[in-house]
């Protein structure tokens, strides 16, 4: 299949995910290996590689990404202390998956961005 990922099989329910929402748009599950006790990746259902690809025509998708992760932190309880959202991209940004995704992470203080 064309642009298949392993986030793709996730979205079809092909390999086992904790997921905790999907929609027409985004699913959303949690981190394999989380960072926070609350690390939650939200994801195009259709593959976007990486946000460098994202296009005007994405523009309904990637509201929606962000949307729905303001959602979860506000059902996992999250929002009030606050929380964090990061896209990885490419080989700089320290991208794994070539799936469009963002992370949700909260639950704990979470410190400076980035080390200097
Ligand atoms: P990134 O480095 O931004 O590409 O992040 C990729 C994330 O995907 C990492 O935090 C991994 O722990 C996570 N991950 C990899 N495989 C799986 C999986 N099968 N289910 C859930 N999360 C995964």
């Amino acid at each position: 299949m064309a642009q298949d990922t392993l986030f793709s099989k996730i979205v079809r329910g092909e390999i086992p995910a904790d997921i905790v929402h999907q929609d027409d748009l985004v699913t959303a599950f949690r981190d394999i290996r989380p960072l926070a006790p609350t690390h939650i990746l939200v994801v195009p259902n259709q593959v976007i590689p990486t946000l460098a690809d994202a296009s005007a025509s994405d523009e309904a998708v990637l509201g929606r990404m962000l949307r729905v992760a303001a959602d979860l932190a506000a059902a996992e309880g999250v929002a009030e202390d606050g929380y964090r959202v990061m896209i990885n991209c490419r080989d700089h940004g320290g991208q794994e998956v070539y799936h469009l995704h963002l992370h949700l992470l909260g639950g704990r203080p979470l410190g400076p961005m980035t080390r200097r």
